[in-house]
């Protein structure tokens, strides 16, 4: 049955998968969201015996209605190949009584991974399949991690370029060596004197701006995004959640039909959002545990109804979460309303212009699957400590956040059902943060030597996307305020 989607804020309906894919947001700055979440047409039993590959099918097939068999296939084969360093490709590891789902065994060591090693096959797809004339340029905000995945997908793939802003100040030294050192002749990446706030309203503002849609249309070029607004990420996101239960049902850890909380470190609310609908495709899946550091704003929300980003914005030890406007939120806003483009439209509104919006107890009592904690860097720092200490596993700053959250949900409500947390980075990434939390203290020492001293205790090799910018050179050097990026889109691509 064909799936189509429709804008949050009611601008656009009818739009195919492949449509929605090749332009990332809507015309009128909503996100797109299917008619329907579709169910699973396999059974649990069937999922247990799947690979990864078999399963992305399963899963993507029901959402992506318009590409053939084919087509898809030809992009899951492509993505999920020898590029990651597992054949599961997404591992489940058990340590202090939690599943870690390990989302970092790809390119570039985090979760982006997942979702941008196919993104660029299926964009490639859907802009043969619609005929488009222009090359597309991918316009990418990130808090760190987005850049380099989208880059690493996307650099000389024929037919794209790819241009890339991040928060200067706002990202671990290994997120931005992996970002300055990309090769590829269609990758740019430019620095702002800003947050990841800047970044991301900043580029919502060139997507909505038809004046400069036209110009770069008369230079051969159409924009559309990586970031987890186009539901090319959100899909491929889906995979892994149901993959993860089906594998813990195989591998004998649960009952049939048991349920299983999900706890997520959460920045944009794209990786959670993913967790939320396999459980509509009907994972038995019980409460979705919503992690925040010290940027609270969705721990605030789901307290009390109210959205109000009128607050610090504080640099943590899990910059990829530093994040006060959380875009995929708009999509459940519009699913909790039921369907009301109008009412998302009105509160996406007030966001803009007042910085807070406040939804309705039908709306909130909709959302009751979610529950949410925070975890200041301290907790988060005890937390990271205390999983090596009793295990020897490490995790990363973002995990250890959603590893913190879980604790305390725990304390609060006696609930002992088996929970999986998306562990989305690996610990080399965030290398100094990790290093201060085993060890207690601050560290003076340079970010490599903490990198040999992180593998020494704890015999995890060093990943290739490590060793691969130890001495790799620096080739980018860009950076702008927030409101020269549009200048600096249109410098780059005149060229
Ligand atoms: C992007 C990111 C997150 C946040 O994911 P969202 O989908 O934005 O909620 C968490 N951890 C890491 C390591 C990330 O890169």
């Amino acid at each position: 049955m064909e799936l189509l989607y429709g804008s949050t804020r009611g601008g656009e309906t009818g739009v195919t998968a492949s449509q929605a894919v090749l332009k990332g947001l809507a015309n009128d700055g909503g996100l797109y969201v299917p008619e329907r979440i579709p169910t699973l047409d396999v059974t649990m039993d069937e999922l247990a015996g799947m690979t990864y590959q078999e399963t992305a099918y399963a899963v993507m097939k029901q959402f992506l209605t318009d590409y053939t068999e084919e087509e898809l296939k030809y992009c899951i084969s492509h993505a999920y190949d020898e590029k990651f360093d597992t054949e599961e490709i997404a591992p489940l590891a058990k340590a202090d009584g939690m599943y870690f789902l390990e989302l970092f065994h790809g390119k570039t060591i985090a979760f982006k991974d997942m979702a941008l090693s196919i993104l660029p096959y299926l964009m490639t797809t859907a802009a043969k399949k619609n005929h488009a004339k222009n090359e597309i340029v991918i316009l990418t905000a990130t808090s760190g991690d987005t850049g380099k995945a989208a880059m690493a997908g996307f650099a000389d793939v024929p037919g794209t370029r790819i241009i890339v802003f991040y928060p200067k100040n706002g990202v671990s030294r290994v997120q931005e060596l992996q970002m300055l050192t990309q090769k590829g002749a269609n990758t740019s990446v430019v620095g702002i004197e800003g947050n990841f706030d800047d970044a991301q309203t900043g580029v919502k503002k060139i997507f909505g701006d038809k004046e400069f849609a036209k110009e770069l249309d008369a230079m051969g070029f159409q924009l559309s995004s990586a970031n987890s607004i186009n539901i090319g990420r959100l899909v491929p996101q889906v995979v892994y959640y149901v993959y993860a239960y089906a594998k813990l049902l195989a591998n004998g850890e649960i009952e049939k039909d048991e349920k299983v909380n999900v706890v997520v470190p959460t920045g944009n609310f794209g990786n959670i959002l993913a967790a939320y609908f396999a459980k509509q495709m009907g994972v038995p899946f019980g409460k979705l545990i919503c992690a925040s550091n010290d940027n609270k704003v969705l721990y605030d929300f789901f307290r009390t109804g109210t959205y109000d980003k009128n607050r610090e914005f504080i640099l943590t030890t899990s910059p990829s979460m530093d994040i006060l406007v959380s875009s995929n939120l708009e999509r459940l806003l519009y699913l909790s309303c039921g369907r009301d483009a109008a009412k998302t439209k009105a509160m996406m509104e007030q966001l803009s212009t007042n910085g807070k919006y406040e939804i309705t107890a039908d709306m909130k009592e909709f959302m009751k699957d979610f529950c949410a904690g925070y975890a200041d860097m301290e907790e988060n720092a005890k937390e990271i400590r205390k999983v090596f200490d009793d295990t020897g596993y490490l995790i990363d700053t973002h995990t250890g956040v959603a590893a913190a959250v879980y604790e305390q949900y725990k304390a609060k409500t006696g609930d002992t059902t088996k929970t999986v947390i998306a562990s989305t980075a690996s610990p080399y990434k965030f290398s100094r943060s990790v290093m201060e939390a085993v060890l207690g203290k601050k560290e003076d020492a340079d970010e490599f030597a903490l990198i040999d001293e992180m593998e020494r205790i704890s015999g995890v090799k060093i990943p290739q996307a490590i060793e691969e910018i130890r001495d790799a050179k620096i080739l980018h050097n860009r950076q702008c305020k927030p409101e020269e990026m549009e200048e600096t889109v249109k410098q780059t691509f005149s060229k």
